[in-house]
């Protein structure tokens, strides 16, 4: 058969983490369904799983995050079990996240802390002398409480993953097919295939879009307004001779987070203004302006730090409510969508991907359910508020 007129069970658009997570527990699950996973640059040099901070946490307060990560960090501490690489060759690194709140912050924090306790998190809360002994770099004159991750939170080899997923769907007889798609065959209840620029047309009875940041142009091939954008995130990479000791991964009241990564620090901050679509260049710039005094008054060793290089990447921002979008819309059953992780869907993929899986072959969510995260709850203008997005 040419690929010109190629018929399979599940076609995915975009290989990142989410469409390979995805094609590799659907052939995982059942591995007698055709799958090809459609991906214009094999490379990733713009994909978000290639540029992210690869940080997974427990710190959040809606109830699907919390056993989403608690899931997620039992697969990646697992990985071999899975995939064909251990959690210690993934780089995976449980060191906790730190959040700290001025005055101002110190109620909202605590609410966060006493949500986290009752569905299960190992977090700590810290008063100021607490904060002081614990981790004596930091300036704690404006800190009124913090909290401190004691399991399942830190970071890993984000590219990693995504390449062990990717092979072993390919192990799994996944085929990826070099392209780029254009447009979608049929509409609605009758969808039934991708076009790809190079007149090839993929047909299949299920389809995904798991395009990451473009998943709203994809989506339009089926007339859906889909409200995820593309917010650059530039991550800096930063020198600094001191060496602090126990540094988790920081977020700072000012917004800025930073964390070691080998001898290095990578940090970052969410800007203003946050137009969708700029420019994937790194905003240098902004270490001056925004990063380095905001570092340097929390962490007075920073005074003499260098910058030494920046990457950028598109957050998938889910405009509507911040979290994943999935499953499929009433009209439009055979799109699936795998959309919208705003900044936590690297440590999300293993799970949400399982979990789509699960409602592509069998209908339902066998292991965690993850209705919450259902795509229709934006149709009936229902949000999900999780406080805690990064
Ligand atoms: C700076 C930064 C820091 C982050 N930090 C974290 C973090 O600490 N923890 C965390 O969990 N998450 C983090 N994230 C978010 C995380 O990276 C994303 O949620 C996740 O990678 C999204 O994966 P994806 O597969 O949906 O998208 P992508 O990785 O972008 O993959 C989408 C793929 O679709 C392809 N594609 C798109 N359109 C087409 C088309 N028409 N035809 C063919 N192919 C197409 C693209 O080429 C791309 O490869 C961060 C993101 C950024 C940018």
């Amino acid at each position: 058969m040419s690929e010109a007129d190629l018929s399979v069970d599940v076609a995915i658009v975009g290989g990142g983490i989410m469409g390979s997570a995805l094609a590799f527990w659907i052939t995982r699950l059942d591995p007698r369904c055709a799958l090809v996973v459609i991906e214009r640059d094999p490379s990733y040099a713009t994909a978000s799983s290639a540029l992210s901070a690869a940080g997974i946490r427990q710190q959040y307060t809606t109830e699907i995050n919390v056993r989403i990560s608690q899931a997620s960090i039992e697969f990646l501490r697992d990985a071999g079990r899975h995939l064909d690489r251990s959690a210690a060759s993934l780089g995976l690194q449980e060191r906790g996240y730190l959040y700290l709140a001025s005055a101002a912050g110190a109620e909202r924090l605590d609410a966060c802390w006493r949500r986290q306790r009752a569905l299960g998190v190992e977090v700590a809360r810290l008063d100021r002398a607490d904060l002081a002994a614990r981790f004596p770099w930091l300036a704690t004159d404006d800190l009124a409480l913090g909290t401190l991750g004691l399991r399942g939170e830190g970071w890993f080899d984000g590219p990693g993953l995504l390449a062990a997923f990717a092979s072993q769907a390919r192990a799994q007889g996944v085929r990826y097919l070099r392209g780029e798609a254009v447009g979608f065959t049929g509409s609605g209840p009758q969808l039934d295939g991708v076009r790809l620029a190079d007149g090839r047309v993929i047909m299949s009875a299920a389809i995904v879009n798991a395009a990451g940041p473009w998943a709203r142009a994809v989506a339009r091939w089926a007339g859906i307004e889909l409200p995820v954008s593309a917010r650059r995130r530039t991550v800096y990479v930063i020198e600094c001779p001191a060496r602090l000791t126990e540094l988790p991964l920081l977020i700072d009241p000012s917004g800025f987070w930073i964390r070691p990564e080998g001898e290095r620090y990578l940090a970052g901050y969410p800007p203003t203004p946050d137009d969708d679509g700029a420019p994937l260049e790194p905003d240098h710039s902004g270490f001056e302006s925004v990063l380095w005094p905001a570092l340097a008054t929390r962490i007075p060793a920073f005074e003499s730090a260098r910058l030494r290089g920046a990457w950028a990447g598109y957050y998938e921002m889910n405009d509507f409510d911040q979290n994943g979008l999935l499953g499929t819309l009433p009209d439009q059953p055979r799109l699936w969508f795998i959309n919208g992780f705003s900044g936590h869907g690297l440590q999300q993929a293993p799970i949400v991907a399982r979990g789509l899986a699960e409602r592509i072959l069998f209908g339902r969510y066998r292991t965690l359910d993850l209705s919450a995260l259902d795509v229709t709850r934006w149709l009936d203008d229902r949000p999900l508020r999780e406080l805690n997005v990064i």
